[in-house]
């Protein structure tokens, strides 16, 4: 599929480290998941380029977070626009590696892209302030200053929006930034990068590390370790999130975390369940269920839980799995074996304790990549493994509950906080269970939260930090007091 890229370069082999292509002494293959084939090699970096890179970022920052931040804004706005411009080929690389459907891989592009210009614009807005004084011989100021050299750790899930997201409040601050985008997705990330250069992103500012799983371990330690990166951001799972917090410790690291979640995702009796069931569907399948605000627990009220599943039921069964790049296709294949081996192990404990398969329910047997049929399973437990934890792929269990408390308690009783999602059209009901939900975020009415211009982040074991919105800028920059005296 990438022979047909209409700019040839964008498919780079090299990492990018003080604004220079280079190689590693060895490489490593990118495969596509709906095919097993290989897509090409990239270099396989280690403990030696991640000191490299970080001094070079080290010593693009003065002059960075020296311009005025119109200068910062311009670059970025650039670079937005190479994105969109290059969003089909930037699409066609996402889907090689990444599987998601191609309509789907350019949506994502031009979400990425969308951070961009929104922190070109907010950069401009860092303001100070003053504050009145108790003193009369002296005055209180308070600046913002970018923190420093930041790392940013990032999935597969979303080869490019989870890198704009944050890095473009990091540069627009006048942080420098050194990426290590996931071993199963660095094309994309590195195709950004070489539009990042042709916007005029100066040498050192942006750098980016491709390394395997096992090399991305050390280049982790590398970063986390490094006095000179004052702030590291990681989106993945809590599991990697704790080793990354820990490793950060002994420097006092600010860290941004974006880890797993476990949506809840409730329907209740006066919602509008064709609303609902669109909801859902958007919700749960979208990236083959694969992200971390995808509806893990559909929770739906027992007057409304035959009605809603029939419909639902209905709409699940008319999903077209297969190749992203084939036209029609709604649910792609997913990133790994691993992947599908935790899936199935996911369903097949839902069976063994009582759930009820009402579509789908196997892996897509003959198939080269790792396809999972659109699953929907009818009365699930909280005893299920399902319920516990994200199954990151294209299974919808539904349980049935009795009354709003029990929807609140049902939908809380779990470590993670990050997206949850419920249907009411009860003005009251919307604002006492909006308050009472235990998330960063929730979704009214709508199975679609995430955009640039909100604060998207989790409580509890799903994070720390927010990305986008205003306070998206907030992780990258120091508060600085000034106290003037003699006045
Ligand atoms: P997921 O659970 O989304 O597959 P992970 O949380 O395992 O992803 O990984 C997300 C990112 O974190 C990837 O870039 C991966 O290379 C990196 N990573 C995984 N384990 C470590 C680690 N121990 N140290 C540093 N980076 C890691």
């Amino acid at each position: 599929p990438l022979g047909a890229l209409d700019d040839a370069s964008l498919l780079r082999s090299q990492a990018l480290i003080n604004g220079e292509w280079v190689n590693g002494a060895t490489s490593f293959a990118v495969t596509d998941p709906a095919t097993g084939r290989e897509l090409g090699q990239v270099p396989n970096l280690g403990r030696t380029e991640a000191g490299t890179a970080i001094a070079a970022a080290a010593n693009a920052l003065n002059a960075w977070r020296g311009k005025p931040a119109k200068e910062r804004a311009a670059v970025l706005v650039r670079w937005q626009q190479l994105l969109v411009k290059h969003a089909d080929d930037l699409a066609r690389l996402m889907t090689a590696e990444q599987g998601k459907p191609l309509a789907e891989a350019r949506g994502e592009v031009v979400y990425g892209a969308s951070f961009l210009d929104w922190f070109a614009e907010e950069a401009k807005r860092v303001y100070g302030e003053t504050i009145p004084t108790t003193d009369p011989t002296k005055r209180y100021l308070v600046i913002k200053q970018a923190i420093g050299v930041c790392a940013a750790i990032t999935p597969w899930n979303f080869p490019l929006a989870m890198i704009t997201r944050k890095v473009a409040p990091a540069l627009a601050a006048g942080c420098t930034v050194i990426i290590k985008p996931a071993e199963a997705t660095p094309l994309t990330a590195l195709a950004v990068a070489e539009l990042a250069q042709r916007a005029g992103m100066p040498s050192g500012v942006l750098n980016v590390l491709t390394a395997d799983s096992q090399q991305s371990i050390e280049i982790g330690q590398v970063l986390c370790e490094s006095d000179v990166v004052r702030h590291l951001s990681f989106t993945g799972s809590t599991e990697v999130g704790r080793i990354l917090m820990r490793q950060c410790a002994p420097t006092i690291k600010k860290l941004s975390l974006e880890l797993g979640g476990n949506a809840p995702f409730i329907v209740f009796d006066d919602a509008d369940l064709d609303s609902a069931v669109d909801g859902a569907i958007a919700s749960k399948y979208r990236n083959a269920g694969q992200t971390c605000v995808c509806a893990n627990r559909i929770y739906v009220q027992a007057g409304v839980y035959d009605a809603f599943l029939e419909k639902f039921a209905a709409k699940v069964a008319v999903l077209k799995t297969g190749n992203g790049f084939e036209a029609g296709i709604h649910v792609g294949p997913l990133i790994d074996a691993a992947a599908l081996e935790k899936v199935e192990t996911h369903v097949a404990d839902a069976i063994a304790l009582g759930a009820k398969v009402l579509t789908g329910g196997k892996r897509v047997e003959g198939a080269a990549g790792h396809f999972f049929e659109p699953t929907l399973l009818a009365d699930a437990t909280s005893e299920m493994l399902c319920s516990r934890e994200e199954t990151f792929g294209p299974v919808a269990p539904v349980f049935r509950f009795q009354t709003e408390d029990d929807a609140i308690r049902l939908a809380n009783s779990t470590e993670f906080g990050l997206a949850s999602y419920f249907y009411s059209r009860d003005i009251g009901r919307i604002f006492r269970v909006g308050e009472a939900l235990e998330y960063g975020m929730v979704g009214v009415n709508t199975g679609l939260i995430s955009t640039a211009e909100v604060p998207f982040g989790g409580v509890k074991q799903s994070g720390l930090g927010r990305e986008g919105g205003r306070q998206g800028m907030d992780d990258y920059i120091e508060v600085k007091y000034l106290c003037l005296g003699d006045i």
